[in-house]
């Protein structure tokens, strides 16, 4: 179903330089509607995945900064698409967690059409990493987010978050497995660890370079 989504090449943080960070990252803004979001031409990652499976703290890692995410955190900021403004050069933007059961459809249609009216139309988007929890199978909306992104013929990647949590073994195969069966490429990723950091931050500075060279 998601075949036709462009791949993004995983590299081996070995080959960048250590200047290959994400090094400075403000908050920009939480927004709930498209037309609200900042006007710059600037690119745009989103991070995307269910609720509870560690964007937070993957983007707290990534930056290096363990508050940042937090900032999004506050009441009734969790259901907006929230902009940070990395080196000042691209957006990584952070998605509503969805998949929560406890809330009512009228609240999920909300949001969940944010998130649909973002991937598919949002003017700046380079590409999307999605999180998958290593213990669990990708679901429904985790496969229509990578559907939108193949309709738009957008890169996308998986982080199988929260490795530590599995042998080195499964996880392996997880990554193997998401790769085979969602069609985007995958890497393992711990915060508590640090397994996959590098790879990941490679992997968003490549999407910037294929971004620039459309
Ligand atoms: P979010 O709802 O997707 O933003 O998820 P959070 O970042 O708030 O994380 C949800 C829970 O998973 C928290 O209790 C985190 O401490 C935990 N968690 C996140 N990343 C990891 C990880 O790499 N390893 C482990 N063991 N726990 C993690």
């Amino acid at each position: 179903m998601v075949r036709e989504t462009q791949t993004v090449s995983v590299t081996t943080p070995r080959r960048r330089s250590t200047s290959s960070k994400l090094t400075h990252c403000r908050f920009v803004g939480s927004f709930h509607e498209l037309s609200q979001l900042p006007r710059d031409r600037r690119p745009q990652i989103a991070l995307a995945g269910r609720s509870n499976v560690g964007k937070s703290t993957l983007l707290n890692s990534l930056v290096g900064q363990k508050g940042m995410a937090k900032v999004s955190a506050t009441p009734g900021k969790t259901r907006a698409l929230n902009f940070f403004l990395i080196n000042e050069k691209f957006y990584l933007v952070d998605l509503p967690g969805y998949g929560y059961a406890k809330v009512s459809k009228s609240v999920h249609a909300g949001w969940g059409g944010l998130i649909e009216t973002y991937l598919t139309k949002a003017e700046h988007l380079a590409g999307l990493i999605l999180l998958l929890d290593s213990r669990r199978d990708p679901s429904d909306d985790d496969l229509e987010l990578l559907e939108w992104l193949a309709a738009r013929k957008l890169p996308a990647l998986c982080a199988i978050t929260k490795a530590d949590k599995v042998n080195r073994d499964q996880i392996n195969r997880k990554v193997l497995q998401v790769e085979k069966e969602v069609g985007v490429p995958a890497l393992a990723f711990s915060a508590l660890k640090g397994t996959g950091k590098g790879e990941l931050v490679a992997a968003v500075l490549e999407l910037m370079k294929e971004y620039s060279n459309r």
